[in-house]
């Protein structure tokens, strides 16, 4: 199977997609470099799930029994009303629910990936790149600690904000904004807490959520909308983590516990929710996968199914396919019509969950409350599919080796 033992392959960013794809490209006979912006693996970050095509994928590369064994004891999904009681329930096992079997935090995913791939990658931390030069034959790479070396090929994995991306594209605007921001941080756990994803809506459109851990802390995320945009994922962390006290003022419910643990955090992640809808995923021997390529938010639940299988498949049909220019064109063949799928974001997002008003607060919480009753579970569970096959939809993976 293996066509070009002698191909070298640059693949920016170390997270989910970046060592998803070196783990595949090494399998296939590649020789693989990953180059990571940070010093170390970036392991911060919350609760997220391997799902639908990726669980397939995890399985082929055996780890999916590491990712279970690393769970993060989630129970399932609680609505929280303004006066701080349960108004809603979602159990694991519901039909509505947005816990999965295999809930992980993003962390640990991200050190499974980096153990399974590591042995035969040539992994780099602390280093980017500053410019690329195409040739007929290899790209040239200049790093920003000075040197400059030749890939015949260079995968982008480097996240939403890449700048690869930059590099390949110039300034074509392929961020689409929802006018939302998120604030993901781990704050210590009280005796009050469950083991239940927590989530409280409050007046002017601001979320608050709390979420448990296999570590004996809890991950809280602060979501709020914005009209005007406001870059707050450019300020320092000293800054961002003023924006968010004020934000938080008056809000609620555990909103003064977030607020005073604000200080004391050492992983706030703060950023501006938007997709990425790049009109091409590669041009001539640099190509796009995960977040840099189809961020679809972290409100579609899928940003790292996506990562994960995009990898598996641009690793697999480079593998099937001697020109790059071939390979590139039915990774995106296969993958687009999922990423537009994926990317449908239902009618009124994120609007329509961040009312302004008290009345507004209330008008959802009730319906979540309707949407939890043993009744109406019961009659969406009779109306719907199996959970695991719906999310099957949309791609058939390839069995590649
Ligand atoms: C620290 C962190 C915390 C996160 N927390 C959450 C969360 O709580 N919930 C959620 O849904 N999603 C979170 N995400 C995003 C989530 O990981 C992605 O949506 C998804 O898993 C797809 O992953 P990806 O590998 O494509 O991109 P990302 O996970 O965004 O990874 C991109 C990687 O590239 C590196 N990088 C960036 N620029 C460069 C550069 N110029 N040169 C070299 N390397 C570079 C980054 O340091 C990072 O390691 C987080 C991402 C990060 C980096």
């Amino acid at each position: 199977m293996p066509i070009n033992k002698e191909k070298r392959i640059l693949v920016v960013g170390a997270s989910i997609a970046g060592p998803t794809l070196a783990f595949w490209l090494t399998q296939y006979g590649f020789l693989v470099t990953v180059v990571e912006r940070a010093p170390a693996l970036r392991l911060g970050g919350q609760n997220i799930d391997v799902n639908g095509p990726a669980r397939k994928i995890v399985q082929k590369m055996g780890i999916e029994a590491a990712i279970l064994a690393q769970n993060t004891t989630e129970v399932g999904l609680q609505i929280i009303g303004q006066d701080g009681e349960v108004a809603g329930e979602f159990p694991k096992e519901a039909s509505l629910t947005g816990t999965r079997e295999l809930e992980i935090l993003r962390g640990d995913l991200v050190r499974i990936l980096y153990d399974c791939s590591k042995k035969h990658v040539d992994y780099r931390f602390g280093d980017s790149i500053t410019a690329l030069e195409q040739h007929p034959d290899e790209v040239s790479v200049m790093f920003a600690s000075g040197k400059t070396e030749t890939f015949q090929l260079v995968i982008a994995a480097d996240g939403v904000r890449s700048k690869t991306r930059k590099l390949m594209f110039g300034d074509e605007p392929q961020f689409k904004s929802l006018g939302l921001y998120i604030a993901y941080m781990t704050i210590p756990r009280q005796e009050n807490d469950n083991d239940w994803w927590r989530w409280y809506t409050a007046v002017d459109r601001r979320v608050l959520m709390l979420r448990p851990d296999n570590k004996g802390t809890i991950r809280a995320s602060v979501a709020f909308l914005e009209d005007n945009r406001a870059t707050h994922e450019k300020r320092p962390t000293e800054e961002q983590k003023s924006v968010l006290k004020t934000k938080l003022a008056g809000a609620g419910w555990e909103a003064d516990r977030i607020r005073q643990a604000i200080d004391g955090t050492d992983d706030l992640y703060f950023d501006e929710v938007g997709q990425i809808k790049a009109p091409r995923w590669s041009t001539g021997r640099v190509a796009m996968i995960g977040d840099a390529a189809y961020c679809p938010t972290p409100i579609s639940g899928k940003g790292t199914t996506l990562a994960l299988v995009g990898a598996y498949v641009l690793a697999g049909e480079l593998s099937r396919h001697k020109r790059h220019e071939d390979a590139f064109a039915a990774y995106e063949k296969l993958m687009r019509p999922y990423v537009e799928e994926v990317q449908k974001l239902p009618p009124g997002t994120p609007r329509l969950v961040y009312p302004e008003t008290k009345f507004g607060v209330s008008v959802l919480n009730r319906v979540a409350g309707i949407m939890a009753s043993k009744p109406v579970q019961k009659m969406v569970g009779l109306f719907s599919s199996d959970p695991a096959e719906e999310e099957n939809k949309g791609i058939d993976l390839p069995d590649y080796q």
